[in-house]
């Protein structure tokens, strides 16, 4: 107990009942480690119920440090765990997609977060306190939260970034570590829609294609293929969610649609002029080869008649980006708590016995689970930490 009266004392204080607090929290439970796990919401984990379109995409088999926005990968790569030490805590049966992409065979994301939750529970070490939002930390630690006070040796930081605020992360959190001496670096959306010039694109606000959508600022920053979504302000969809990440902080991006990415332009071309030699209208030349309103909306692009100029639209459809929709609606933040002051430990180089794990770091991922994967390998790091190494 510590000196004060009616001050509860841990050993180890999380503040973020979100996917990586939980997981520690998770992997403590078999420990003797007192802890105190603090939400400000009133459940834990809803962010990570939500994860995958409700279905959990908690990891990918293709992770590795080039997955990742980092200002250092070695220091990353030494973080990242692998694909079977994340899924070590639930137990459960997983399934892996064509894209690498690892969800419990239930697909439902909520199972992840009642996994966890349940070995929480059934720990006597740990307490929970819900609707509980940490307003202040101090050394020592004594930190602060809508109920009162408590104190604890070491303090885990695990409030996650500014995005999707629906789940209890607006950003706030950041000002915890930098009283301590921490630099927050500039804060982005990503993984996030785009908003986009749509003088040639209202028409198809509805219409998902499958399409090769590459990003470009001044030189071409990433090429994927996967559903884009054509919305009334913008770009949607897998394929721009994983572009956004790479436009986010870049001024006059344009995106690049190659649409029938596995047909060549020279059969397009032909096809064009078969069209023309059996008198199709102009407006009819692209009918039957691409949904009609996109074949439309590709010759109102295409100021020319000529056939090899039609083709090339329709293998390079540039779109202007005007930004994103915004924190609220991206899954995940670029930029955080910048990672210099902090070890591979993840621990605090300002302040011994402060530790860091996933989102609010200046660490994100591209889509596919990687997010997941960081948040997961920055709790068993800090375990690792915090239990095996004392
Ligand atoms: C809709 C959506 C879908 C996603 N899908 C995927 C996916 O399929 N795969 C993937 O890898 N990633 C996905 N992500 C991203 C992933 O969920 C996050 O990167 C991950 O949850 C970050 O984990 P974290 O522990 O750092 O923070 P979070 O999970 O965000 O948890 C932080 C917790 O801290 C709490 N908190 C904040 N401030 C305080 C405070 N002051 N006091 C007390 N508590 C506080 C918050 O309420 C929150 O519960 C998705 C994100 C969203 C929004």
């Amino acid at each position: 107990m510590s000196g004060r009266t009616n001050v509860k004392h841990y050993d180890v204080a999380i503040i973020g009942g979100g996917a990586s607090g939980c997981y520690l929290a998770a992997l403590l439970a078999d420990t003797d480690i007192r802890t105190a796990l603090i939400e400000s919401r009133d459940r834990l984990g809803r962010k990570l119920s939500a994860t995958g379109n409700g279905q959990g995409n908690l990891t990918n088999v293709n992770v590795g440090a080039d997955k990742y926005f980092c200002s250092d990968r070695e220091w990353l790569a030494d973080i990242l765990c692998g694909v079977e030490d994340v899924l070590s805590p639930f137990c459960g049966l997983f399934e892996t997609d064509d894209k690498g992409r690892v969800y419990p065979c239930g697909r439902q994301a909520s199972s992840l977060t009642d996994a966890l939750r349940t070995k929480i529970g059934k720990s006597n070490n740990i307490d929970v306190y819900l609707s509980s939002e940490v307003t202040d930390l101090s050394e020592g630690y004594v930190v602060t939260y809508s109920g009162g006070q408590l104190t604890a040796d070491k303090v885990v930081l695990a409030a996650g970034g500014k995005a999707a605020k629906q789940f209890g992360t607006d950003g706030r959190a950041y000002s915890l570590a930098e009283k301590f001496g921490h630099k927050t670096t500039a804060l982005y959306p990503a993984l996030v829609q785009l908003r986009t010039d749509t003088t040639y694109t209202k028409t198809l606000k509805g219409l998902r294609v499958d399409c090769n959508a590459t990003a470009e600022a001044g030189k071409t920053l990433r090429t994927c293929r996967g559903d884009v979504i054509f919305t009334d302000y913008g770009l949607s969809g897998n394929a721009i969610f994983t572009l956004s990440s790479f436009v986010t902080d870049k001024a006059g991006a344009v995106i690049r649609l190659e649409f029938l990415p596995d047909i060549p332009a020279h059969e397009i071309e032909r096809d064009i002029r078969r069209k023309i030699g059996a008198g199709y209208e102009r407006s009819e030349w692209l009918a039957c080869t691409l949904p009609n309103v996109l074949g439309r909306a590709i010759m109102r692009r295409c100021a020319s008649d000529d056939p090899r100029e039609i083709a090339r639209t329709v293998k390079d459809f540039r779109v202007e980006c005007r930004g994103t929709l915004g924190f609220d609606y991206a899954q995940v933040t670029r930029g955080g708590i910048g990672i210099e002051g902090v070890s591979r430990n993840l621990e605090s180089e300002y302040s011994r016995g402060l530790y860091f794990m996933g989102e609010i770091l200046d660490v994100d991922g591209e889509c596919g689970g990687y997010n997941l994967h960081w948040a997961f390998s920055c709790a068993r790091r800090v375990f690792d930490a915090i239990y095996k190494r004392r």
